[in-house]
C-alpha cells in the first residue's frame, strides 16, 4: 500500500525523481539531500510502513542485507573505511520522516564523529530488572 500523501512513497516509485543508487521490486535506494557524509544513502521500501513496528516481513528480512550489500560498494568505490545502519522510530529518536528507512551513512578516517551517545551506568539489578521489563512486553 503507498499513501498519497507521503513524499518517500513517491520518491520510492520514482514519481519524484532521485539520486538513485539501487533499485529492485521492492527497494530504491536513494541519496539523502543532507548528507552527514558523502555518499549517505537512504533505503525506501515501495510500500507504505510507518517505521520498523510496521514493517512487513517479506522487507525486513531483506532490508539488513541491502544495507552490508550498498555498503561494501561504498568502501569500494568512495573509499570510506566504514559505514553505520542507522534507522529511526518516532519522533523522540530522530525519525523525521514517517516512512521506513535506512540509512547507510559512510565514515572515512577523518571524518566528524556522529552516531554516538556518552555511556551511562547501571548496576547488576537494574539491568535485570529492566530486562524482565522488556520480556514481558514481548
Ligand atoms: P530521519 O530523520 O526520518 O531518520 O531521516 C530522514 C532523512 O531524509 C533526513 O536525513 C533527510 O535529510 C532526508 N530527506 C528528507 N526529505 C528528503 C527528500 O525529499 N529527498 C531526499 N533525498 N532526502 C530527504
Ligand atoms: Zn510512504
Amino acid at each position: 500500500m503507498k499513501d498519497e500523501n507521503c513524499i518517500f512513497c513517491k520518491i520510492a516509485n520514482g514519481e519524484i525523481p532521485s539520486a538513485t543508487v539501487y533499485e529492485d521490486d521492492r527497494f530504491r535506494a536513494i541519496l539523502d539531500m543532507g548528507p552527514a557524509s558523502k555518499g549517505h544513502t537512504l533505503i525506501l521500501p515501495k510500500e507504505h510502513f510507518k517505521d520498523v513496528c510496521a514493517l512487513d516481513e517479506g522487507y525486513a528480512s531483506r532490508v539488513l542485507s541491502l544495507g552490508g550489500k550498498i555498503g561494501a560498494a561504498m568502501k569500494k568505490s568512495l573509499g570510506c573505511s566504514g559505514f553505520n545502519l542507522v534507522q529511526n522510530n518516532g519522533a523522540s529518536a530522530g525519525q523525521t520522516v514517517f516512512h521506513f528507512h535506512l540509512h547507510v551513512i559512510p565514515r572515512y578516517d577523518d571524518g566528524a564523529p556522529m552516531v554516538t551517545w556518552v555511556p551511562g551506568h547501571a548496576d547488576t539489578d537494574e539491568l535485570k530488572e529492566t530486562a524482565e521489563c522488556i520480556q514481558t512486553a514481548l
